[in-house]
């Protein structure tokens, strides 16, 4: 399984907090694969634009965010803490600051900006060159990697998902509702699946994974089936 020759790309694409980066990151560890969740790239940008001007009172300036693009450089660094590598934007850590909700509100916006998805798919195609990569997003399967040897499609209960996700904010410390999360849950899932570029949808050649009621253990046993089958083909 290790063997370079049959390493491969997984897809895992599906809507916002199903845990698509928790299962992507287990299934990496698991198989000895490089993890990488686009989204973090995606609230990166996000966050950058928050600071430096280019969103305020939640109004996105489209412009502003391209131009603040051409000075962002994203880098990942492998953090043996997490098993997973950290999110850099010019050399500082940003990991812990790019999922506050005051960024998710604002990241479906900057994530239809078609200069952003372009810059972002050209660094996310060079990390799965060699392959050897799991890669969580929205258009994984469909744009980034349609050749994806394996591609999974995550969906889940949009009222368990807001309470997961509330869950992991509270526990940060975050103070939010549960009204809050479940709002921004569907508000994302609606934008993505309805931007003109790059839109969530379910590529055709895709396996459907509803978690609404299954334990990480129970996905793995299930994501495993699939992986030997398809290696077997
Ligand atoms: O996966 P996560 O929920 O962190 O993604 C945050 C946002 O980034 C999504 O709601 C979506 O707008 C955007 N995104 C995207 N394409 C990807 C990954 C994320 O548009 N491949």
């Amino acid at each position: 399984m290790s063997d370079t020759k049959h390493k491969i790309i997984i897809a895992v694409d599906g809507f916002s907090s199903c845990g698509k980066s928790t299962f992507a990151k287990a299934i990496a560890a698991r198989l000895g694969y490089i993890f990488i969740d686009t989204g973090a790239m995606y609230r990166a940008v996000t966050l950058y634009a928050l600071e430096h001007g280019a969103i305020r009172s939640g109004m996105v300036d489209e412009e502003a965010v391209v131009r603040l693009l051409a000075e962002i450089t994203i880098t990942f660094r492998f953090n043996p803490d997490r098993g997973a590598s950290d999110i850099y934007v010019n050399g500082n850590l940003v990991e812990g600051k790019i999922r506050t909700i005051e960024v998710s509100n604002c990241v479906s916006r900057v994530s239809a900006i078609p200069d952003v998805r372009s810059k972002l798919v050209a660094m996310q195609q060079e990390m799965g060159r060699r392959r050897g990569v799991v890669m969580d997003g929205r258009d994984i399967g469909t744009v980034v990697f349609p050749d994806a040897e394996l591609k999974l499609f995550m969906t889940a209960d949009p009222a368990v998902r807001a309470q997961r996700r509330y869950d992991e904010l509270t526990a940060k410390g975050e103070q939010v509702s549960l009204e809050e999360i479940e709002r921004n849950v569907r508000e994302r899932d609606k934008a993505d699946m309805s931007r003109t570029i790059s839109p969530l949808r379910q590529a055709d050649d895709a396996i459907v994974l509803d978690n609404s009621h299954m334990t990480v253990a129970e996905q793995m046993a299930w994501f495993m089936e699939k992986f030997e089958e398809r290696l077997a083909q």
